[in-house]
């Protein structure tokens, strides 16, 4: 080895030293998770206050939006959302238009080279199928197949499909995003493995089957939206990423990540297995972006 390999500079030995931030402590349990929702969802209720859905865009637009949000701020999103209905009012405007004059109308938006040709594809393959840009139809199909509907769409993943199937089609489906994963993990509504792929399909199951057995006081689609909503409120005013505000929170009775940081034990040691799985849905590997 070389005098150069066997000291390497500080930067770099620090960088391998220092350990990844995780959001679990514990042994999971689907039982424990399941009974602490109730608990979970009246906590965020007494913080937040009640949410009621009310319909918002039209399937095709928030759709359309929502690849515009991907890896994006809300801020920029609307921007380049407005610009792009401006310069093309009509749908089939976007995609018969030059790319570079799609991209230019909506670069407000990160990445928005790819989400040109991606929001073209998209409405292609629309038209392609249905002969117009109605999605309304999915609003009939079993919820199932209105999912998968949405999955074939090119870059279309769990999430954009469960914000349109949940948003605009009033469906009982729950997208998780990055707050959100980081707080139902934390709480251990979801285990240590559980990716954020992994976790819309754990999540939504145990907020319908809490909700039909009485267990939560909303349907499941109210029930749905409510804790969504109130998660990402709660991710953005306390339960940061970097620094949880776990003194101030009302969940701290029912969270071990918070009691474990309040007791000043040390931050949890390393789980390879709670890293994002997205190795798939990277620009470069011309996945979705989610
Ligand atoms: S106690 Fe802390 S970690 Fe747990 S939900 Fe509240 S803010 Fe987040």
């Amino acid at each position: 080895m070389s005098p150069q390999e066997a000291t390497p500079p500080p930067s770099t030995a620090a960088k391998r030293a220092r350990p990844k931030r995780v959001n679990t402590v514990g042994a999971w349990a689907a039982a424990d998770a399941e009974a602490k929702l109730p608990p979970v969802f009246a906590g965020l209720r007494e913080m937040y206050g009640e949410r009621r859905w009310r319909p918002h865009a039209e399937p095709v637009d928030e759709l359309v939006l929502t690849i515009l949000s991907q890896r994006n701020t809300d801020r920029s999103t609307e921007q380049a959302y407005l610009t792009l209905r401006e310069r093309f009012p009509m749908w089939e405007q976007v995609m018969l238009a030059p790319v570079e004059e799609v991209a230019d109308a909506i670069h407000y938006a990160g990445l928005y080279l790819m989400k040109a040709p991606r929001i073209q594809e998209v409405l292609r393959r629309i038209l392609e199928e249905r002969g117009n840009f109605d999605l309304r139809f999915l609003r009939e199909l079993p919820l199932e197949e209105a999912r998968a509907w949405l999955l074939a769409l090119p870059g279309v993943g769990p999430k954009t499909t469960a914000i349109v199937l949940l948003f605009s089609l009033g469906r009982p489906a729950f997208p998780v995003d990055t707050h959100v994963y980081r707080v139902t993990q934390r709480l251990g509504l979801i285990g240590p493995k559980a990716t954020e792929a992994s976790a819309h399909g754990t999540l939504e199951t145990m907020i319908r089957v809490a909700s039909e057995n009485g267990a939560l006081p909303a349907t499941p689609q109210a029930a749905m939206f409510e804790l969504h909503i109130n998660l990402i409120g709660h991710g953005r005013k306390l339960c940061h990423a970097i620094s949880p505000e776990c003194g101030r929170c009302r969940l701290l009775p029912l969270c071990p990540f918070g009691q474990h940081r309040m007791a000043g034990a040390e931050e949890p040691a390393p789980a390879p297995s709670t890293r994002r799985a997205a190795t798939t849905n990277t620009p470069e590997a011309g996945g979705n972006l989610e």
